[in-house]
C-alpha cells in the first residue's frame, strides 16, 4: 500500500482523535455512575420520608417515558413554535435558531 506524505501526520492524529474520545467516554461514564448513584440516594429518601414504592416509581417511569409517544425508556426534549417567527424550536435552545428571539424556558430538566 502506498503512502502518502501526509499519511503519518493523519495516523498521529487520528489516535490523539481517539485517545481524547475514550477519555471523555471514561468521563461521561463516571459521571453517568455519579448520576445513577444520587438518584438511587433521593428515591430512598422518597420512599423512607412519602412511602413510595418500587412499582409507584417504576410506573411514574413509564407514564414519563411515554409523553413523546414512544416508550422506549428515552425522554426526548420537547419542540416549541417560536414567538416570533413560528418556527420549531427545541427546547433547550435559549434563542431561535431562524430569527435570535430569546426563547422561554418551559422546563427545568431541557
Ligand atoms: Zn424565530
Amino acid at each position: 500500500m502506498d503512502f502518502k506524505a501526509d499519511d503519518s501526520g493523519d495516523v498521529v492524529k487520528a489516535r490523539a482523535d481517539l485517545d481524547r474520545a475514550g477519555s471523555e467516554l471514561e468521563r461521561l461514564r463516571i459521571d453517568l455512575d455519579r448520576l445513577s448513584l444520587v438518584c438511587r440516594a433521593m428515591y430512598s429518601l422518597l420512599q423512607e420520608s412519602a412511602g413510595l414504592t418500587e412499582q409507584d416509581l417504576l410506573r411514574r417511569v413509564d407514564e414519563i417515558d411515554g409523553q413523546d409517544g414512544q416508550l422506549n425508556g428515552r425522554v426526548r426534549a420537547a419542540v416549541q413554535p417560536c414567538p416570533e417567527c413560528g418556527r420549531a424550536c427545541g427546547a433547550r435552545q435559549r434563542h431561535c435558531l431562524y430569527c435570535q428571539h430569546p426563547l422561554e424556558r418551559l422546563s427545568a430538566f431541557d
